[in-house]
């Protein structure tokens, strides 16, 4: 089959490689549509840690082609999502219902292969029927979905608070979407971008543009930069929360004043990938509750995928996301 694996930092092959065969307790998926994602680039750069050679893509959905003998709740047919942090289940935290801290996590698209390629094999815990009413490439985004939604129950936002985003990128525009959802009365977008402005305010913001001079109960960091995350820290009220969910990379520091943390008791918290939202992220986007379908700029062929690469580095006007269809 096709792949595109990553075999160093900085260089990525489109080649054919062994088609995988499923353990006992896996599927066989046909690959329909696969998010390309700044971690991607942030691993093709070396930012991040990756399993090398690995194939990468963790944003997938696809068709169960071949399923392995112990597997209870799919059959050969099924169109599915995949949740592409797979945990052990009897590690200290998983024991502790903190699976997305698992010792032993095996993520797909980073540590194990993932979905920038034909087929991928993926464990049945990992595996979620996608409702009929959803379409391959909305699904490939509950992923994305899904870690928007654990921030969002991490800041615990209560109904009348007002939130600031940093950042309109996909994150920023679903988490505009959820934050909506939850009762927030006032949603202030912040990006360069005046398509990204004028999207997040189709979603429900109240305010978008490059600055504020507002501070706000709730800010949420959706970029993954040192910048914003200082920023973020300016931007919250006192007794406000900040949640840096923007990827940043490994190593970077920012500046911020201890004495504004003490003196506007702020409560400053991550928020890490996706522990039990995957399910609630696929109702969310069948109900048609969350809107994905003006993130999508780009459907890509698999032998194009580093034109997708390109885009993403390159950013132009208005882009948010390519797919890419194997
Ligand atoms: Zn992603
Ligand atoms: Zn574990």
């Amino acid at each position: 089959m096709k792949a595109a694996v990553l075999e160093k930092i900085g260089q990525i092959k489109i080649k054919d490689v062994t088609k995988p065969v499923p353990e006992s307790d896996e599927v066989l998926i046909k690959i329909k549509a696969c998010g390309l994602c700044g971690t991607d680039v942030k691993l093709y750069k070396g930012e991040y840690t990756a399993r090398i050679p690995v194939i990468l893509g963790h944003e997938f959905s696809g068709e169960v082609v071949e399923v392995g003998k112990d597997v209870k709740n799919f059959r050969v047919g099924d169109k599915i999502a995949v949740d592409p942090n797979e945990s052990c289940g009897v590690c200290e935290y998983c024991r502790d219902s903190r699976p997305t801290f698992c010792s032993n996590l095996s993520a797909y698209g980073v540590l194990r292969d993932g979905g920038f390629a034909e087929y991928c094999v993926i464990g049945e815990k990992g595996t979620y029927k996608i409702p009929d009413n959803l379409s391959f490439e909305e699904s490939s985004f509950t992923e994305a979905v899904s870690c928007a939604l654990h921030a969002i129950d991490r800041a615990d936002i209560r109904l009348g608070e007002s939130v600031i985003i940093i950042g309109g990128g996909i994150q920023g525009q679903i988490l505009t979407q959820l934050c909506k959802l939850q009762g927030a009365e006032q949603i202030i977008m912040l990006t360069r971008s005046k398509e990204k402005q004028e999207l997040a305010k189709r979603f429900g913001a109240t305010f978008a543009d490059i600055k504020t001079n507002k501070k706000t109960d709730i800010v949420i960091e959706a970029v993954g930069s040192p910048e914003t995350v200082e920023l973020a820290i300016q931007l919250t009220k006192r007794g406000g929360k900040v949640i840096i969910f923007g990827f940043t990379s490994e190593g970077k520091k920012a500046n911020f004043l201890p004495f504004d943390v003490l003196y506007k008791e702020l409560t400053i918290m991550g928020s890490w990938v996706n522990p039990y939202t995957f399910d609630r992220a696929l109702k969310l986007l069948s109900s048609g509750k969350v809107d994905v379908k003006p993130l999508i700029t780009k459907v890509l062929k698999l032998k194009n995928l580093m034109e997708g690469f390109e885009l993403m580095t390159k950013k132009p006007k208005g882009f948010l996301k390519a797919i890419i269809k194997p």
